[in-house]
């Protein structure tokens, strides 16, 4: 008697949730139609759904009251004497997100609203190694004066996402190991530590920056129609974010991507920051192209490089100016620099054979010269023709790629 009215309830209590699932699924659908298309009528709504009028009325009544859709007026009527529809719209300001990036030197964010239009944009300097307790204060913060500074109440924030300089488990907000912040130790979780200097709950997503820099692509850059991308980022250290069939990949202990520990010269002396030799990171640093540089004045002090004659305030942009120019001491730094893109950027291909093979930070500011040997070589390298189609290019998003991609990635699990 007693089990059988506990299965009566049990089943019961799962028939309501059921019902209640659905009914949430069917808003999801509802609002990412509505977030789709510009203007659209209750009638129009039903060819594209499987729903009653009046359920989708009551649908479209919950979001009106949580101004997450806005009545535009009336619509022209189908019919000569008929009803004009009332025609319905996504409210692209009925919410918000708001992306964060911990990069090893800055802390940059946006505020956008639900069509990832940015409203506002921050950046502060952060001190080499800066501490925990100090870069936290910077985060509220900056989260802060995004609100204000966009000037929206809080309330309608859905969510905020930080990326972090690291290897990252997203599971548990926690960034595991940061090499650009040994003073944080191991294992610090960031989101906890936020969840209790933020006055309303909200959800917060932690991932490595590397994870929203190749989302932003997927969304808006040049990943957009395609499920198989890589983005990789050189700059401070070297790491690629991974979608394959339109997933984020991670990997068992997160470590998917962090490709600059990749061993591209196992004889080389060039000693990383992890402790290894010739890591992919470390042939491609900037720091090793100047340093390099400066090594070779003696024999080309003629180059347009050092072009004040002080081998000392040679910087990159110098030698990637000076390769599109035909410069002989900045064409070899380049070819050298190649050669080791070629290899890492092969042996990625090999791995997860994407459609594009995105070059973000700032090598995509080496120019042509750059571009199309890297593209010669990985071809040279290439015993697989298939190789040769992917596509290999600069992205387009320029620096906000990993802040927007962050703030995007709030959206899609909104709208999941
Ligand atoms: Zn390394």
């Amino acid at each position: 008697m007693y089990i059988n009215n506990f299965l009566k309830n049990f089943n019961l209590m799962t028939s309501v949730k059921k019902q209640k699932t659905l009914k949430q699924a069917n808003r999801k659908v509802i609002l990412n139609i509505l977030r789709d298309s510009g203007e659209i009528s209750v009638a129009d709504l039903s060819k594209e759904v499987n729903l009653s009028k009046p359920t989708l009325m009551t649908i479209i009544n919950y979001y009106l009251k949580n101004e997450l859709v806005v009545n535009t007026g009336k619509g022209d009527s189908t019919e000569e004497g008929g009803k004009k529809p009332n025609i319905y719209k996504f409210n692209e300001n009925g919410g918000y997100a708001v992306g964060i990036i911990i990069s090893a030197n800055k802390l940059a964010g946006v505020i956008t609203n639900l069509k990832n239009k940015i409203l506002h944009n921050i950046s502060v300097p952060l001190k080499t190694n800066e501490g925990f307790d100090s870069v936290l204060k910077k985060i509220v913060d900056l989260y802060n004066n995004l609100i204000n500074n966009a000037e929206i109440d809080r309330k309608r924030l859905v969510g905020i996402a930080i990326g972090a300089y690291g290897i990252t488990d997203n599971t548990r907000g926690e960034v595991i190991f940061s090499p650009h912040f040994p003073s944080w130790g191991k294992n610090l979780n960031i989101k906890e530590k936020i969840l209790k200097q933020i006055p309303y709950e909200i959800p917060i997503i932690v991932d490595n920056h590397s994870r929203f820099q190749v989302f932003a692509e997927k969304i808006l850059g040049l990943g957009i129609k395609k499920d198989n991308i890589v983005a990789i980022q050189a700059g401070k250290g070297l790491v690629a974010g991974v979608i394959i069939e339109n997933e984020i990949k991670r990997g068992n202990h997160y470590l998917i991507g962090e490709i600059g520990h990749m061993i591209v010269d196992p004889e080389a002396r060039e000693i990383c920051a992890c402790g290894g030799k010739g890591c992919f990171e470390a042939m491609v640093s900037t720091n090793r192209i100047l340093r390099m540089a400066r090594d070779k004045y003696r024999d080309y002090q003629d180059s347009i490089i050092f072009n004040r004659n002080n081998p000392e305030a040679v910087n990159i942009y110098n030698v990637f100016d000076a390769s599109n120019k035909g410069d002989k001491l900045a064409l070899d730094l380049m070819d050298d620099v190649i050669k080791w893109f070629g290899i890492g950027i092969s042996n990625i291909i090999l791995m997860y054979d994407p459609q594009v093979m995105i070059i973000q930070g700032i090598f995509t500011k080496a120019g042509e010269y750059f571009l199309e040997n890297l593209r010669e070589k990985i071809n040279k390298i290439s015993l697989f023709s298939i190789k040769r189609k992917t596509e290999i290019k600069y992205s387009e998003l320029g620096d906000t790629a990993g802040v927007l991609g962050a703030a995007s990635y709030v959206l899609s699990k909104y709208f999941e």
